[in-house]
């Protein structure tokens, strides 16, 4: 429908307006990003000399607390030990909490903070970030030193710089950038920028505490894994479990009087390697159908004991499942029953026991769901039109080939849930692992305009009202 020739000129004014305002603030926020660069560096540097695997996160934790509290930005600490800082309107948040605060108080001023940001209806966006990162390895193997930042051919490179300390860097530099700018300019909605523990560990984990324990819920979720500055809008999701088989112990020289449970593992791994074959047989690489095949990879086995003078008498074998879209721990059971010859063998899944930096327990299984966020979903259009306007380019998007917090966001809450990140993810967890500088400075400025981009006229919160969402809202 055409809108009334009267009302023509006065759209037209309004839009040139706009865009005055549009292009004044990206300019300003430009400013901004190469003021703030050396900044992020600085931060990043500081977080690679502190070696943060996953449940031994407290010097980052304390390292990212003495941070906000520096720039007057209120945060605090969770009972697992991640760290929550938010980005409010100014008149909300007159600046940080002091230091002095006991935890629970500091996070009673926080969760006062999230009410008020609601009660104005102000949407709420999550950044998500993990604090931990995975063991060097072989440390000899390094060429740079892993607990460092080294800075070459326009590279930071230590443990954790891609995967995920440079996307934290970046988070928190642009929520102080975004913080001095909100001076000027109105925000669209608040950020809480969710700094997390033991994601290498227990993905999900810590974000469901932030989610759904503390009931700090926001609209939508950008997550800073690794895409190489593009948009990822899902992953397969993870499941992990155990195979086991009991028999009879016997001596070698009789084996008919025992029952070799090593057999009944072998057999079941090889039920596990013609569901796998079969499910490529049936969709194939093809990487823009990656969501509709499971992978099951048998990772290893043995007997227990594991000694050369007797029949086992128990066995046991790790597989790793990438899960199809739709695809659970007993769809893949079934699969496995339906192929007939299943022998007597158990199917447990592997359970995450760890205990948080703070002394938190966890009973975590490792069984997550795959998700996805559709090109036509109102959430990517936003997402796609932010990096349009902050970094002047068309990004491309994919599907994840690893697993993310994303999988509790999106696969548990169906919340919607992003990716965009700084570095490879090929380089992630690996030897001499780096992050560009090209991609930090893109993150500080993606991330640092998300809180002012203009949202869609018709769903300001990115809601899509489906009657499957596992939690509409
Ligand atoms: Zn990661």
């Amino acid at each position: 429908m055409r809108p009334g020739q009267g009302r023509q000129p006065v759209e037209r004014a309004m839009a040139f307006l706009y865009h005055e305002a549009m292009s004044r603030l990206l300019s300003y926020l430009g400013h901004l990003v190469e003021e703030h660069l050396p900044q992020l560096l600085l931060l990043l540097e500081d977080c690679l000399a502190i070696p943060s695997f996953s449940g031994q996160e407290a010097g980052v934790a304390d390292l990212l607390l003495g941070f906000f509290r520096r720039h007057h930005l209120p945060a605090a600490r969770t009972p697992r030990g991640s760290v929550v800082a938010v980005l409010a309107p100014p008149e909300l948040s007159p600046g940080g909490l002091p230091a002095t605060l006991p935890e629970g108080e500091a996070r009673q001023r926080l969760d006062a903070l999230l009410t008020a940001i609601r009660g104005r209806h102000l949407p709420l966006l999550a950044f998500n970030a993990h604090m931990d990162v995975v063991e060097p390895g072989e440390g000899t193997a390094w060429v740079y030193p892993p607990f460092a930042a080294t800075v070459q051919n326009d590279r930071v490179y230590g443990r954790g710089t891609c995967d995920m300390k440079g996307a934290l860097a970046a988070m928190a530099q642009a929520l102080v950038l975004a913080h001095q700018a909100a001076v000027e300019h109105p925000l669209q909605r608040a950020v809480m920028a969710c700094f997390v523990t033991e994601e290498e560990a227990g993905e999900g984990l810590a974000f469901k505490e932030i989610l759904h324990d503390l009931q700090w819920r926001p609209d939508a979720v950008i997550l800073g894994e690794p895409s190489e500055m593009q948009i990822a809008r899902g992953q397969r999701g993870k499941l992990e479990f155990f195979l086991r088989a009991h028999g009879k112990r016997a001596h070698t020289s009789v084996p008919e009087v025992g029952e070799n449970a090593a057999y009944k593992i072998a057999r079941a791994i090889l039920a596990v390697e013609a569901l796998d074959r079969g499910e490529f047989r049936t969709v194939g690489p093809d990487p823009e159908r990656i969501l509709e095949r499971s992978t099951l990879v048998a990772t290893s086995f043995r007997t227990i004991p594991f000694t050369k003078s007797s029949v086992p008498d128990m066995a046991e074998a790790h597989v790793t499942v990438r899960l199809a879209r739709g695809e659970t721990l007993d769809s893949i059971k079934q699969k496995l029953f339906d192929r007939g010859g299943w022998p007597e063998v158990t199917i447990d899944p592997v359970v995450y026991r760890g205990k948080s930096y703070t002394g938190l327990p966890a009973e975590w299984p490792a069984c997550h769901p795959a998700w996805e966020i559709p090109r036509h979903h109102p959430f990517f259009a936003f997402l796609r039109t932010a990096v349009r306007d902050a970094l002047g380019r068309e990004p491309s998007d994919r599907i994840w080939p690893f697993s993310t917090d994303g999988v509790y966001s999106a696969g548990q809450l169906g919340l919607p849930t992003l990716g965009i990140g700084p570095g490879q993810e090929a380089v992630a967890h690996l030897v001499d692992e780096f992050v560009e500088i090209g991609h930090l400075r893109e993150a500080l400025a993606l991330y640092a305009y998300l809180p002012f981009a203009p949202a869609p006229d018709d769903h300001p919160r990115f809601e899509v009202r489906s009657p499957t969402a596992p939690d509409a809202r």
